[in-house]
C-alpha cells in the first residue's frame, strides 16, 4: 500500500524555504515531505502550487513570497535578457558563495561521511561579472528580424540579447557586431524545424591576456551568402579580431560545432596566458572560462602539489595540458592522459610553444593508461586528477590506491562525485587533508573544488 503523501497536485500551500538544491531550487519540507521550488530562498516564507508529486519529493511553483530573504536580488524585467544561463541571478553574490560552500560541505558530510575535514571559505571573485572569455549564442529569426542570445530554459525558445553580464565586454561586443553584420546581409537564421536555413550559431573567444579575438560562425550549409562582404565587415569592425573560422554543421543536432572548420580570415588560433604558461586556442579547443579564477584554482593546485623538482607528476583528465604544463614549471617530469585525442594534439603543442621539455602526453582512458603505466613499473609521486561531471572511475581510484602516491591533488566540477571518490580513496589508505572550493563560475550553479589528499 502506498504511503499518502501530506501534499497533492495543485495544492497551493503556505511554506517556509529552509535550503537550496544542488540546482539552486528552493526546498521547503511539509510535514518531512521535501518540496523543490525554483526560485525559493532559504528563509523566505511563501505560497506555492504543488505541480507535480514523486514518491520521495515533490515540485512547486513559487506563487508569491510573503517575507524575503536579504540576499534576494529583484532583477527589473528590462534587465531580464541580460542573464542568460545564470541559475543564481536571484541571489546576491556573498549569498552565492554561502551557497556553493554549503553544498561542498553536505556533499562531503552525507556522501563522503567525511566528518572533520577542513573546508576553507570559498575563493570569489572580487568583481564577479564580465568574467567569460567565450560566448556560443544560437541565431533564430522573429519578425523578419535575427535574434541571439541564449535559449529559455528547458525550451528552443530564444531570447534576444544585446549583452551578458556574465561574458568579457569584447565578447559581447564581438557577438553584437556580427550579429548586426549578418542582419545586415540578410543571411538566413538556421530553423530547427524544418531544418533549413544558414546561420545556426555565432560564437566568440577572448584572450584576455593578449587581447587576441576570434569569431566562429557556425552554419548548415556549406556556403555563406555575402561571404566576402561579411568577412571584410567584420574584420574591419573589430579591432582586436585575429581570426574569422567557419564551421559548417549540417546535422540536426543540439551539438553546437560541427564537422568541417575552415580559416575565412587571419590565423587558425589565437593565443592566451595562463600565469607564464601560453596557449594556443583553436575553434574546437575546450579552454578554461574563467581566466580569472583558473589562474586562482591552478595555482591551489599548484600549491598542494608542492613540489620540489624532483617529482614525477600524473595529469589524468588533462584535456589541452593547461594543469600538466602549470605543474611541469616546477616538476621534474609530468605525464598527462586524456581521451580527446585532438586535445592531447592541442597539449603537444602548447608544450613546445613553452619550449616545455619534461611533458609528456598520451591519449586514452585514464583508467586504461595509468594501471598500464603502473604495470610496467611507471609510478607517480603526485598524481593530479580533473574528472568531467561523473569523477573518476574507479579503476582508477583503484590503481592509485595501489601506486600509493605520495599526494593525490583532486580537481573537481562536482561536489557529490568528488565526496564518493574521496571515500573511496579514504578507505584506501589517504586522508582528505583540506578542501579549497573556487567559485569558476558566479552565478551560476557549478562549484569547483581543489582537494588535498596525503598516504596516511
Ligand atoms: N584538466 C583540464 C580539463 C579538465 S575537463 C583543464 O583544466 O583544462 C575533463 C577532461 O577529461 C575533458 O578534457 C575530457 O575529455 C576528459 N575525459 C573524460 N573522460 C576521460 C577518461 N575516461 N580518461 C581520460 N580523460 C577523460
Amino acid at each position: 500500500m502506498s504511503r499518502t503523501l501530506p501534499v497533492s497536485k495543485n495544492d497551493y500551500i503556505d511554506v517556509v524555504f529552509e535550503d537550496l538544491t544542488h540546482d539552486g531550487a528552493g526546498v521547503a519540507k511539509v510535514d518531512g515531505y521535501p518540496l523543490f521550488t525554483v526560485g525559493g530562498l532559504p528563509g523566505e516564507t511563501a505560497k506555492v502550487k504543488v505541480i507535480k508529486t514523486g514518491k520521495s519529493y515533490g515540485v512547486g511553483r513559487l506563487i508569491e513570497i510573503y517575507e524575503k530573504s536579504p540576499y534576494r536580488v529583484d532583477i527589473p524585467i528590462s534587465e531580464r535578457h541580460k542573464y542568460g544561463g545564470c541559475q543564481l541571478e536571484h541571489i546576491r553574490y556573498d549569498g552565492q558563495l554561502i551557497y556553493k560552500e554549503n553544498q561542498v560541505r553536505q556533499a562531503l558530510t552525507r556522501i563522503g561521511k567525511l566528518e572533520d575535514v577542513v573546508v576553507h571559505p570559498i575563493l570569489g571573485m572580487d568583481h564577479p561579472w564580465h568574467y567569460r572569455n567565450k560566448a556560443q549564442v544560437p541565431v533564430g529569426e522573429r519578425d523578419g528580424q535575427l535574434i541571439a542570445g541564449f535559449f529559455k530554459p528547458r525550451s528552443h525558445e530564444i531570447v534576444d540579447t544585446d549583452e551578458s553580464v556574465i561574458q568579457l565586454p569584447e565578447v559581447n561586443e564581438a557577438i553584437q557586431t556580427v550579429k548586426e553584420i549578418c542582419s545586415k546581409l540578410a543571411i538566413p537564421a538556421y530553423q530547427e524545424e524544418p531544418h533549413k536555413g544558414v546561420l545556426r550559431h555565432i560564437m566568440a573567444r577572448y584572450g584576455k591576456q593578449t587581447g587576441e579575438l576570434m569569431v566562429v560562425i557556425i552554419t548548415r550549409t556549406a556556403d555563406i551568402p555575402h561571404k566576402n562582404k561579411l568577412v571584410e565587415e567584420i574584420s574591419k569592425r573589430l579591432p582586436k579580431l585575429k581570426s574569422i573560422v567557419h564551421n559548417v554543421n549540417s546535422k540536426r543536432t543540439n551539438v553546437i560545432l560541427g564537422e568541417k572548420t575552415t580559416v575565412l580570415w587571419g590565423s587558425e588560433v589565437i593565443y592566451d596566458y595562463i600565469g607564464d604558461v601560453k596557449f594556443a586556442i583553436s575553434a574546437l579547443s575546450f579552454y578554461q572560462v574563467n581566466p580569472v579564477q583558473t589562474k586562482v584554482l591552478y595555482d591551489k593546485a599548484l600549491e598542494y602539489a608542492n613540489l620540489s623538482g624532483e617529482e614525477s607528476v600524473i595529469d589524468a583528465y588533462c584535456g589541452i595540458g593547461t594543469i600538466s604544463l602549470f605543474l611541469a614549471q616546477k616538476a621534474k617530469k609530468v605525464f598527462g592522459v586524456e581521451v580527446v585525442p585532438e586535445a592531447i594534439e592541442d597539449a603537444r603543442r602548447n608544450a613546445e610553444l613553452n619550449g616545455m621539455t619534461n611533458v609528456e602526453f598520451a591519449a586514452g582512458e585514464a583508467e586504461v593508461v595509468i594501471p598500464k603505466w603502473y604495470k610496467e613499473g611507471n609510478a607517480a609521486d603526485v598524481l593530479v586528477v580533473d574528472p568531467p561531471r561523473k569523477g573518476c572511475d574507479e579503476a582508477l581510484l583503484r590503481t592509485i590506491i595501489e601506486m600509493k602516491p605520495k599526494k593525490v591533488v583532486y580537481v573537481s566540477c562536482n561536489p557529490a562525485t568528488l565526496a564518493r571518490d574521496l571515500r573511496i580513496l579514504e578507505d584506501g589508505g589517504y586522508k582528505t587533508v583540506e578542501v579549497q572550493p573556487v567559485d569558476m563560475f558566479p552565478h551560476t550553479t557549478h562549484v569547483e573544488c581543489c582537494v588535498l589528499l596525503v598516504k596516511k
